[in-house]
């Protein structure tokens, strides 16, 4: 039995494997993957690229108006564009990681990207992975699922990606940054970062991808009776 036209969310902190875990299970049941997080760390990309950040100042009065003109995108499945330009990777540096979660606690920001993400979700078999998929873009989501995992963990595959994209991070700094962005996920005022309470939490602190997919099936089974999702 296959899955229905579902659509899967998956929130959690930073650096939990969210991305991961919904790439994994979005090829496993023939769905499109959509990373949430990407479209925030664009419009930092481009604030940043403006100079509409200076000294962790940001410049409301021009990055407001100039949303409406910005076109960042999925195009090739799942990579971002910012009109013809691919920014996959400019958007994963540490310097946007820094600068993100004031940008994505921006009201007019959250809008901007919650409209291209409805759009992206109407005919439904999508995984998307954020912040307040199910809680605030998605609140009718027939799957959801929350993601924690230990501190230190989730500071050293961040670390890993980076060093494996050839870059020399440190790795203070980076646990640094994943604890402030959480902090300021959590407390902000539109769409906080929290747990849904129809969601599933997993806490992969331990798990391999492959114990993740078999959680993921056993739950796919208890919740709508499918044995095996590409059969
Ligand atoms: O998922 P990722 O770490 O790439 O997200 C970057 C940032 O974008 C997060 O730290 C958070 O501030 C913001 N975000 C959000 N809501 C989402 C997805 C991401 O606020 N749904």
């Amino acid at each position: 039995m296959k899955v229905p036209d579902i659509i899967i969310a998956i929130d959690g902190y930073s650096s939990t494997g969210k991305s991961t875990f919904a790439k994994l299970i979005s090829k496993d049941f023939g769905f499109l993957y959509l990373d949430s997080g990407a479209l925030y760390r664009g419009v930092t990309l481009f604030a940043l690229e403006s100079g509409f950040i200076k000294d962790g100042d940001i410049d409301l009065e021009r990055l407001i108006p100039a949303l409406d003109g910005l076109d960042i995108h999925f195009e090739d499945g799942s990579k971002t564009y910012m009109g013809q330009r691919c920014i996959e990777s400019e958007i994963r540096t540490l310097e946007v990681s820094g600068s993100v979660s004031p940008i994505a606690a921006i009201p007019q920001v959250r809008c901007y990207v919650d409209k291209k993400l409805r759009e992206f979700g109407e005919k439904g078999r999508i995984v998307m992975d954020g912040r307040d998929i199910g809680t605030t873009v998605f609140p009718n989501a027939q799957l959801k699922i929350f993601m924690v995992a230990d501190d230190n963990v989730r500071a050293q595959r961040r670390y890993d990606e980076m060093v494996a994209k050839g870059e020399t991070p440190d790795f203070e700094e980076v646990l640094k940054n994943l604890k402030e962005r959480d902090h300021i996920d959590s407390t902000r005022e539109t769409s906080p970062l929290r747990q849904a309470e129809d969601a599933f939490v997993m806490d992969n602190s331990d798990m391999t991808l492959h114990e993740e997919t078999v959680w993921m099936r056993g739950i796919l089974q208890g919740r709508f009776g499918i044995l095996d999702p590409r059969a």
